[in-house]
């Protein structure tokens, strides 16, 4: 009775793990050549700092339309391409389309703004970093300090010395440091105190309940006053409604950035309609 029960539960999780695993297999095969196929586009979402309602910068968000497969997440395969390391030349292609993007968007409007990547852990490890974020700085004619490079706790973690020595160097470079989902892991408080951090992004998990929930709204006070102390500003993600960002002012939030001012959206789009992004709209 026993093996039976054993061999009906391994081919009940076979079956499971199978599809899960042919999924994440054809991802894979698919990402590699989906950089020359052009299926990856950066999307950008706009950041408004809330005491002038003019926008700030924008955060790059890559897409991934697959051929074969579809429209896929990020949150599906950057894991991917962070385990075959395909994350690293990936990620080189969103740092040069955002730069360019940089370079348009001030054109267009005669301002100065900034520009946040996403960096994955695997990035860290590429021992071309430094000089690749460089060379782009300098190929894009664009200064170290409108390049912002958002980090989560999840690089900072391993703890291996290549990581604070990478952080140093950019840093050193003029580049701007903001910790992401800042909120979400145990010791994001630690890690604020250890690296010099420029700016700090509220998880928008914490934003969410802000209206209804006390505790969400005091861990929100309490973030930004940790932040200011340590002379980083922040930056509220996924703020979709009103309501949330009359509180985040009282709260003395600088930055805000979600669905209730624009979704990411991609580059012609934004350079078209980038008036309608100059400053907040409240609708
Ligand atoms: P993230 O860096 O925390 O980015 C914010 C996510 O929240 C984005 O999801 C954005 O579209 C979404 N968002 C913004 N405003 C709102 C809102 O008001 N409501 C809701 N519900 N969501 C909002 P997205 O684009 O799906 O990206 C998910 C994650 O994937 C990112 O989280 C980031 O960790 C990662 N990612 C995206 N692009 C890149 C990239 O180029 N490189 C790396 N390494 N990771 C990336
Ligand atoms: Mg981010
Ligand atoms: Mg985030
Ligand atoms: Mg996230």
């Amino acid at each position: 009775q026993a093996k039976s029960l054993g061999r009906n539960a391994y081919s009940f999780f076979t079956k499971e793990m199978n599809i899960a695993m042919i999924r994440r297999f054809e991802i894979e095969e698919q990402m590699h050549g989906a950089l020359e196929r052009n299926e990856f586009e950066v999307y950008y979402q706009p950041q408004f700092d809330v005491k002038t309602n003019k926008a700030i910068g924008a955060e790059a968000l890559l897409r991934w339309h697959s051929a074969a497969l579809g429209n896929i997440t990020p949150d599906e395969f950057i894991p991917i391409a962070e385990h075959t390391g395909l994350i690293v030349v990936i990620g080189q292609y969103v740092v040069k389309q955002a730069l360019n993007f940089l370079n348009q968007w001030q054109t267009s409007e005669g301002e100065q703004y900034t520009i946040a990547v996403n960096l994955s852990p695997r990035q860290f490890r590429d021992k071309n970093l430094i000089p690749f974020i460089k060379e782009s700085l300098d190929e894009a004619n664009i200064g170290a300090g409108s390049l912002e490079l958002e980090i989560t706790e999840g690089v900072l973690m391993t703890g291996q010395s290549y990581i604070a020595d990478a952080l140093q160097a950019l840093q050193k470079l003029g580049v701007k440091l903001s910790m992401d989902d800042f909120g979400t892991g145990y010791s994001s408080l630690s890690y604020l105190r250890q690296y010099d951090f420029d700016v700090l992004k509220i998880d928008r998990s914490f934003i969410n309940g802000i209206t209804q929930n006390k505790e969400d709204r005091d861990l929100v006070k309490a973030s930004i006053a940790i932040a200011h102390n340590l002379g980083l500003d922040v930056v509220a993600e996924g703020v979709e409604i009103t309501e949330q960002l009359t509180i985040l002012k009282e709260l003395n939030c600088d930055y805000v950035q979600g669905y209730y001012f624009s979704k990411p959206m991609p580059a012609a789009h934004f350079i078209d309609f980038s008036s309608h992004y100059k400053e907040i709209n409240e609708a």
